[in-house]
C-alpha cells in the first residue's frame, strides 16, 4: 500500500492531528454502524458531547454525513436524531490491473458500485517470466495511459470534485529501490515516475496496493458485516500464480518491498521443480489454476476408459475447475486422487504460513474455490489428519466470501478507513 498525495505533506500541528483523529474516529464509527446517534457516539468514544456535536456538524457540512430521522432511546424526552454516511458525498475510482487488462469501478463512500468497465490489455506481450532476464522493464506508461483514458473518456459518472483519490490494485510487488511496481503475475512493470506523471495529469492523489492484500482486507470487512469479527486473517489467492494477503491486528501486513505473504514461493519440496524465483519446489509450481486444469486434462486422457467419466465428458476442452468439482462429486477415482494431492500440497503451504504467523483464519479465493466443496473437504481432512499438531489446532479454512471484485472493494475500504483525511 502506498500513497502518493497530490501535495507534499505540510507540517501539521499536534492540535490538528488530535482533531483529525477524533473526526475520523466518528466518521468510521458511523460508517461501521450504518446508523448511529450523537449520544451513542459520545458513549462509545468517551469524547465530550460538545466535541462530538462540533465535529458532527463539520462532517454534515462537508457532505460526509447526513441526518436520517429519529432513532430510539430508553430515556424520556426528545428522540435522538440518527446519523448516516452520505454515500454520494465522495467518490473513489478504482483501477484493478490484471494479466488480462484493466477493470475500472467507481465506488461511493459505502463501497457501492456506481459504474464499471473493462479494457483488455494483455500483459503477456511483455514476454513473461521466462524471458525476464535482460529485458528492459516496461515504463508502465501504457497502463497509465489506459487509466487516464478511462477516467477522462470512458467513465460517465465521475464527479471530479468528489473524487478523494484514484486507487490502483496490481498483482505484484512495489520495489522500493527500483522505484517501480514489479512484473510478477502481470509480467509487466510500472515505474513510479509514470505513476507520478499520471497523478499530475489527473491532478489527484494516487493510492496503490497489492491485489492479494486488498482481497484480504475486503474479506476481513465482509466477515465483520456477517457478524464474524476477525482481527487476523490470511487470504490465499490461488489464480495462475499463488499470492497471499495477511491482515494482522486489522492492518495489512506489508514487509519490505510489500513482499509479505508470498506464499506461492514457500517451498514444499526442496528438491522439487526449479522456480523462476530461484527457489526449488515452490507451492505455485504445483498448485495454480492453470497447472491444475492442464494436469487434469492429461490425467483424464490417460483414463478415458473410466465409465463415470465417459458418461459426462464429451471433449477434453470441457475440463475446467467446475468440471473437476463435478467429477469429484461423481467419484471419478483419478480426479478424487488428484484433488487429494492438490489438497495435500496446498495444506503443506498453509501449514508453513500458519506456523510462521500464528494466524488461524485462512481464506481461499482467486479461482481455486471453483473446485467446489469436495476440494475444501479434502483440505479440511488434511487438517483433521494433522490433528495432533498443536500449531494447527483450531485453524479455520474456508472459501472467500468477498466476491470477484474483492480487490477493488478492499482498496476502497482500506483507503477510506485508513488513509483518507477529513480536516487536514
Ligand atoms: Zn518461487
Amino acid at each position: 500500500m502506498r500513497f502518493l498525495p497530490e501535495q507534499p505533506n505540510r507540517k501539521i500541528g499536534s492540535q490538528q492531528v488530535i482533531k483529525e483523529d477524533n473526526i475520523k474516529l466518528l466518521f468510521n464509527l458511523v460508517r461501521q454502524n450504518e446508523e448511529i446517534s450523537r449520544a451513542e457516539l459520545v458513549r462509545i468514544t468517551k469524547l465530550s458531547p460538545t466535541t462530538v456535536s462540533t465535529l458532527v456538524d463539520e462532517l454534515l457540512q462537508e457532505n460526509l454525513l447526513m441526518e436520517s430521522g429519529f432513532g430510539t432511546s430508553d430515556m424520556p424526552g426528545r428522540k435522538p436524531i440518527n446519523l448516516r454516511i452520505r454515500a454520494e458525498g465522495r467518490q473513489i475510482p478504482v483501477f484493478s490491473l490484471s494479466r488480462w487488462g484493466v477493470t475500472y469501478t467507481l465506488y461511493d463512500l459505502n463501497s457501492n458500485e456506481i459504474e464499471t468497465c473493462f479494457v483488455e490489455h494483455l500483459s503477456d506481450q511483455y514476454g513473461g517470466f521466462d524471458s525476464l532476464s535482460g529485458l528492459d522493464p516496461d515504463s508502465g506508461d501504457d497502463y497509465c495511459n489506459i487509466i487516464y483514458d478511462i477516467f477522462v473518456n470512458k467513465a460517465k459518472h465521475i464527479d471530479y470534485d468528489k473524487v478523494v483519490a484514484v486507487c490502483i490494485t496490481y498483482p505484484g510487488l512495489y520495489l522500493e529501490k527500483e522505484q517501480m511496481l514489479s512484473y510478477s503475475a502481470m509480467r509487466a512493470g510500472i515505474k513510479l515516475d509514470a505513476l507520478k506523471r499520471l497523478r499530475k495529469r489527473l491532478s489527484l492523489p494516487l493510492f496503490f496496493g497489492n491485489s492479494s492484500m486488498c482481497l484480504a482486507y475486503a474479506e476481513k470487512n465482509t466477515l465483520a458485516r456477517m457478524g464474524k469479527m476477525v482481527n487476523d486473517l490470511i487470504y490465499i489467492n490461488v489464480t495462475d500464480g499463488v499470492g497471499a494477503g495477511i491482515v494482522y491486528k486489522n492492518q495489512v501486513m506489508m514487509g519490505s518491498d510489500s513482499s509479505a505473504g508470498e506464499i506461492g514461493h514457500v517451498s514444499i519440496d526442496y528438491r522439487g521443480k526449479l522456480c523462476p524465483c530461484g527457489n526449488r519446489g515452490c507451492l505455485e509450481q504445483y498448485v495454480n489454476t492453470h497447472v491444475i486444469v492442464k494436469t487434469a486434462r492429461k490425467l483424464i486422457e490417460e483414463n478415458k476408459d473410466d465409465e463415470i467419466l465417459a458418461s459426462f465428458l464429451e471433449h477434453y476442452e470441457d475440463v475446467t475447475l467446475e468440471f473437476l468439482a463435478k467429477a469429484y462429486e461423481k467419484g471419478v477415482p483419478v480426479i478424487r486422487q488428484y484433488l487429494q494431492d492438490i489438497a495435500r500440497m496446498l495444506y503443506a503451504g498453509i501449514n508453513n504460513i500458519v506456523c510462521i504467523t500464528g494466524i488461524k483464519q485462512v481464506v481461499l479465493g482467486g479461482g481455486i474455490e471453483r473446485l467446489g466443496p469436495g476440494f475444501l473437504s479434502e483440505l479440511l481432512l488434511q487438517a483433521e489428519d494433522n490433528g495432533n499438531s498443536f500449531l494447527m489446532k483450531d485453524v479455520s479454512i474456508s472459501y472467500a466470501t468477498s466476491g470477484e471484485k474483492g480487490d477493488s472493494i478492499g482498496i476502497t475500504e482500506y483507503f477510506i478507513e485508513n488513509v483518507f483525511t477529513i480536516s487536514l
